[in-house]
């Protein structure tokens, strides 16, 4: 029987472990969870028959998720567990960092474990019905041992490079959201300033060519209803950004736009706070325009 664990249990990792503890259910697995936090562990077992585990136990999983804030705290978890299994993938969903990609991969690997780097798209809506997009960074045979279980919670799973590009490619994603979010925001406070009806200018740009999901999906339902539920918080976006900028700098690439996007997320985050939900960051905008966008 295979078992698996899920390290992590926050906004998406607490879906995406019901969907792995489901599919163990039908095929005879075991689904262990760990979280830092102990109660929301329990809970998870409690709400969907997953095991709660302790760190030796995580010895006995086949094979690993973890979806933690940053690549630092995945640090943090991976040097304080006291065993793994050899020959286990571990399976990271963070949306890390792609420098520290390898440098997990090699301290897994001299414990005889494989790493994927494998962050995914679509929200806590797409971690709950199970399509998520992940990309993956790592080698195509240890994707292929755990795509089953991936496909539990996605509705694609793309191989996007070796050992840090699924980290990369997220970072790049998350900064083009940025970038919309944020310059969307900008153009409804000039025209709210100017007078505009901002449902009706949105319907306007939705049927156009400045069109986006932030605008069709995004500030309508979060903004314009001034309900800004907290689902991706304004924290995590602006490290996302951040790592996009990191990455403009390793690679001498010339990106202002890119670089001008994490900056601007950061002073969100630090205003406006960063366990907000993301879509908050207009709010900065609101403050530097002294209006509504409503
Ligand atoms: P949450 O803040 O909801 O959850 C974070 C989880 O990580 C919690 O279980 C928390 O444990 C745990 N954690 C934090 N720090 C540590 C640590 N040092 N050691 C061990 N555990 C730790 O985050 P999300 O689920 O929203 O995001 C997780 C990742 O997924 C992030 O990288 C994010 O950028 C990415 N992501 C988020 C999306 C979203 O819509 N929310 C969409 C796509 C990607 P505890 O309960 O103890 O605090």
């Amino acid at each position: 029987t295979l078992t698996t664990a899920f390290l992590g249990l926050g906004a998406m990792g607490t879906p995406m472990a019901a969907h792995l503890t489901r599919h163990a259910q039908a095929n005879g697995g075991r689904s262990l969870v760990w979280n830092r936090t102990a109660a929301r562990a329990e809970a998870h077992a409690q709400a969907y028959g997953s095991e709660q585990a302790t760190p030796e136990l995580l010895a006995e999983a086949d094979v690993l998720f973890s979806c933690l804030p940053t690549s630092a705290d995945l640090d943090e978890v991976l040097a304080a567990l006291p065993a793994l299994k050899r020959g286990a993938v571990w399976v990271d969903c963070t949306s890390g960092h792609p420098d520290a990609a390898p440098r997990q991969a090699a301290a897994l690997a001299e414990r005889g474990v494989a790493f994927l780097d494998a962050p995914v798209s679509g929200g806590t809506g797409g971690a709950e019905s199970g399509q998520l997009t992940v990309m993956v960074g790592g080698p195509e045979a240890d994707l292929e041992r755990v795509r089953p279980l991936l496909d539990t919670f996605a509705g694609r799973v793309i191989r996007v490079g070796d050992t840090g590009a699924g980290f990369a490619v997220k970072a790049i994603n998350n900064a083009l959201l940025a970038v919309t979010l944020w310059a969307t925001g900008e153009g409804l406070a000039v025209l709210g300033r100017s007078g505009v009806n901002l449902g009706a200018a949105l319907d306007v740009i939705n049927a156009s060519s400045g069109r986006s999901n932030s605008s069709q999906n995004l500030i309508p339902a979060r903004v314009l209803t001034r309900e800004f539920p907290a689902t991706f918080g304004l924290g995590l976006l602006a490290k996302d950004a951040g790592i996009a900028l990191d990455m403009v700098n390793s690679t001498k690439s010339s990106a202002p736009m890119l670089a001008q996007t994490a900056g601007l997320m950061r002073a969100a985050a630090n205003i406006i706070g960063s366990d907000v939900d993301h879509t908050a960051a207009l709010q900065l905008i609101e403050q530097m325009n002294k209006v509504v966008i409503q």
